[in-house]
Formats: C-alpha cells, structure tokens, sequence
C-alpha cells in the first residue's frame, strides 16, 4: 500500500488566505524573520498593511506625479531590472537620457546651434541636480579666486528665506553659507534688490525659484539678471544665477511663452527641473542643464571605463533604475509641446475653479498667484477662533490630505493651506473639494472654540515655527517623507 504523507503546512495553498499560519502568526518588525514564507502570504501581508498609507491621487500635498498612462506603467516594468549605469551595455537607454537632455535644453532656450550637444545630466530629482548645480559654481568660483591669489574658504550662496530644503542641505553637506533674503508681509518670494545687495565677492550664485514651494510664485528672474548684470560691471565680480525650477520649468515654457526667466537671460548659467513634477513622471528624475561646457568644470567630470568603453558621469550616486528616463523620454515624445501646453492649462483652469470657490465662502484669503504654478495657498481670513491646521486635520476624514504650514521668516506669522493641482486633479474632483471644505467650515462654526486652541495652537505653531511644514494629523517632527526634522533650522516642505 502506498502511503503518501504529506507535512501539514507543506502546501500553503490549500488553506483559505487569512486562516493560513503566515497571516496568523505577526512577523518580527526589526529583525529578519527566520524562516521563508510563501510568495503569496508575502504579496498579501504587505499589500495589506500598505492600505493604511493615505491615497496618492488624494494626496495635493505633492507635486510629484501618481498618474501615468497604462503604456507608460508598461515601459516602467519593462525596464525595472536595467541598472542605468551601465551604460555601455544599455546604450538606447544612455540615447534616450541625452536625448531628453537635449530637448529639455532646447526648452529652456540654452544657445545651441541645430547640431550642437546640451550639457546636463539626469538625476534622482531636483535636490540632487541642485548639489551638481551648486558643486560646479562652487568649484569655478573656487578656480577663480584661487587664479587671483585670493582666499576662497568662505564661499555663500543667496536665496530667498522661502528656498527648498534641498539648498539648506546643499549648504550644510558642501559648507557654503546660505545667505538669505527675509520675506515680509504680502511678499512671500526673494526680493531681486535686496538679494543683488547681499551678493558679494565670496557669492558663488544667486539661486532664483521659479515656482515657490510655499505659494507657487515665479522670482523675477529678468529683473535679477538685470540688477545683477549692473552689479557686476561696477564691482568687476562675474557672479552668475542659477534657476530652481523645480517646479516652474515644465510650467512656464508652455503657459507662459513670453516671460523671460531661462537661458535668454545672459547670467542664468543653470536650470534645474524635477521630471517627476510638472515633467509627469513618478517619482525618481530631475534634469540639471548647463549653458555650456564652460561653465561645469570638467574636474568634476568622472571618465569610468570599467564597464565598457569610456563614460563620462556627473552624479552623486552610481547604480539607478533606468525606468524614470524612459519615461520622461515617452511623456516628451508622446505629449510634445501640444500635449503639454493641454495639460498645464487644464491644470491652470482647475486651480482657477478651487480657487473662485474657495473665494466664494467668503471665509478665504488667497496667498499664490494667477500666474506661477498651478496651485492654490489660503489661509483664514480669520483664524482666531479655529485655525489651518484644523481645516487640514478634519479635511483627512474626507481623505483629502491638504498640507497647512506657517510662512517662511519674517512671514512666519502667516500659515497656509496648500492645493497643488496635478494632471491627474479632475475639475470633478476641485468642485468636490469645495464641497468638503465648506462642510469643514460649517462644522467648525458649530464647535466651540478649542478651550485650549491658544496652547494646541502654540504646539503646532512652535514647531512650524522653524519653517516646518506640518501635516496635520502627523507627528509635527516628521515631515511628510518621515524625515526626521531632527536639524532645528530645517526649512518647510517635506510637502513636494
Ligand atoms: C520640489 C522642489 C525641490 C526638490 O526637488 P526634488 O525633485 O523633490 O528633489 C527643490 N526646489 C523646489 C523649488 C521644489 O519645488
């Protein structure tokens, strides 16, 4: 007689999902489990804690892309497994990144002949092409002050007090003294004369934003290069501009073809773009494009052959998924100039509605502009009685997560609540979140006043205070990628 035996759990299958022994037992959180459990009880377990994160369509918070096309997803999957590094054995892939390079240049109006190669490199996303950006000026000016026998230790970059955190980390990691300009009442980006009047022989560049992350206002470029231009013939200094254009660089090329704010102006010597913002790619791409070869400093250029034939690199880090360039290269070649001029109007037009009905409740102040990114920032034209960061806590129920922050110094007194409009932000969904803001406000009207606002205020407050931007319902010392706001003068936005 044949006796098959089998061991109890040797086929996970047979039991019904969740009366397996894998979903019944927990795992240890911070240690490596001791045993293999089956790919399916993985799939599940894990799928079913990431239902607890918050929905990433819902999430306005972000500028960062949730939405691509299902052909697109496919190319990603495709080229998941192709370490873009190795480059020799990947050459379409290197093409493609020069070529978006290229055509991003050509975007920006660098002053490049028909057959003439860009300068620029992709990234993981705008911070790291802002360390590149910010290592070439250092570098020249380093060069220069070393040609003429001067001391080069101390060299500073100004900014607008409402910079990206990236810049204050750029500072810190790469020892350049950040200097700068303090907001005021009413005027919540850097202020060209007096940024022009902080610049001084030791400044490395004057880091212009297109596109604040606090209200999603455009510098004014053209006037800085003109102050700066003037500044620089009266002192003999060659101080240059770069542009954080984050955001703006995939905005303003196709809703506003007439400002002046790239490579047309003579000082802009670099741009930097995040992919993964208006460039509606997810998460993982940003662009750094230079004039021209003159001004990156080819000591800061790797030659690697180790992987085949020669290979120039500028990047902070080696290995990289390859995906995030394949799809910048399909959304250029896919959208073209057409598609995403569309898009940015649509976006443009929902902010427009979010922001005609948050005017209409009567209740609102509105902190961005008509012109700049498409996003609205409000604050209470009264907060007395309850404040933005209530507006934001009760708005989660309705699964809306809409980040509310204080004001870069000195507007630290101004807090906001920040929509940013994505592609993906139907005007269904804009008219909808009126809808629900004005239930908030009803509610809050029939509330009392926190007995304790003042203090829980104060809390919330103190924190943000040192420009934290703070989601509520989060722990106030995490930002919004569970960074640990560990660093006092931490700048806003873990919201982007
Ligand atoms: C988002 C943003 C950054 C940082 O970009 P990442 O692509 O997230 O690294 C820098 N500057 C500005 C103005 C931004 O909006």
């Amino acid at each position: 007689m044949a006796l098959s035996k089998t061991e109890p759990d040797a086929d996970a299958s047979i039991h019904s999902t969740f009366g397996s022994r894998y979903v019944r037992a927990s795992l240890p959180r911070f240690q490596i489990p001791e045993n293999t459990i089956p790919k399916e009880a993985a799939y599940q377990i894990i799928s079913d804690e990431l239902m607890l994160d918050g929905n990433p369509r819902l999430n306005l918070a972000s500028f960062v892309t949730t939405w691509m096309e299902p052909e697109c997803n496919k190319l990603i999957m495709d080229a998941i497994n192709k370490n873009y590094v190795d480059m020799d054995e990947y050459p379409v892939t290197t093409e493609l990144q020069n070529r978006c390079v290229n055509m991003i240049a050509r975007l920006f109006n660098a002053p490049l002949g028909d057959s003439e190669v860009a300068v620029g490199v992709g990234t993981v996303g705008s911070s790291e092409a802002i360390m590149l950006a910010g290592l070439a000026f250092k570098r020249k000016w380093q060069n220069r002050r070393k040609a003429e026998g001067k001391p080069y230790d101390k060299p500073n970059i100004v900014t607008g007090a409402n910079v990206q955190v990236c810049w204050e980390k750029f500072a810190r990691y790469f020892e350049v003294e950040l200097k700068e300009v303090k907001l005021r009442d009413d005027y919540y980006v850097m202020d060209p004369h007096k940024a022009v009047e902080m610049v001084d022989e030791n400044t490395i560049c004057v880091a212009a934003i297109l596109g604040s992350t606090l209200n999603g206002e455009f510098e004014d470029v053209n006037l800085l290069n003109k102050l700066l231009t003037e500044k620089n013939k009266q002192t003999g200094w060659d101080t240059p501009i770069h542009v954080d254009a984050a955001s703006g660089g995939f905005i303003a090329p196709f809703l506003y073809k007439d400002l002046v704010w790239d490579f047309r102006l003579p000082l802009v010597k670099s741009i930097n773009v995040s992919g993964h913002k208006y460039g509606l790619v997810y998460a993982g791409i940003g662009w750094v494009i230079w004039r021209s070869h003159e001004d990156l400093p080819d000591e800061l250029i790797f030659h690697i052959n180790y992987l085949g034939a020669d290979q120039p690199t500028f990047t902070l880090n080696f290995s990289k998924g390859s995906s995030q360039i394949i799809a910048q290269y399909y959304q250029l070649i896919r959208l073209g100039i057409e598609g995403y001029t569309s898009i940015m109007e649509n976006c443009r037009d929902n902010a427009k509605i979010l922001k005609e009905g948050l005017l209409k409740t009567g209740r609102f102040k509105i902190v961005s502009k008509d012109i700049g990114v498409p996003l609205v920032a409000f604050s209470l034209k009264d907060n007395s009685y309850h404040t933005e960061f209530e507006i934001s806590d009760m708005l989660r129920r309705f699964g809306w997560i809409v980040p509310a922050y204080t004001m870069a110094p000195d507007a630290q007194h101004v807090t906001v609540l920040r929509v940013v409009i994505r592609e993906d932000f139907s005007r269904t969904l804009a008219e909808r979140l009126v809808i629900d803001i004005e239930k908030v406000l009803h509610e809050l009207d029939t509330m009392p006043a926190r007995v304790n606002a003042k203090l829980a205020n104060a809390a919330l407050v103190g924190k943000a205070d040192e420009h934290g931007v703070v989601v509520a319902g989060k722990k106030p010392d995490l930002d919004n990628d569970g960074e640990v706001k560990t660093a006092p003068q931490k700048k806003t936005t873990g919201v982007c």
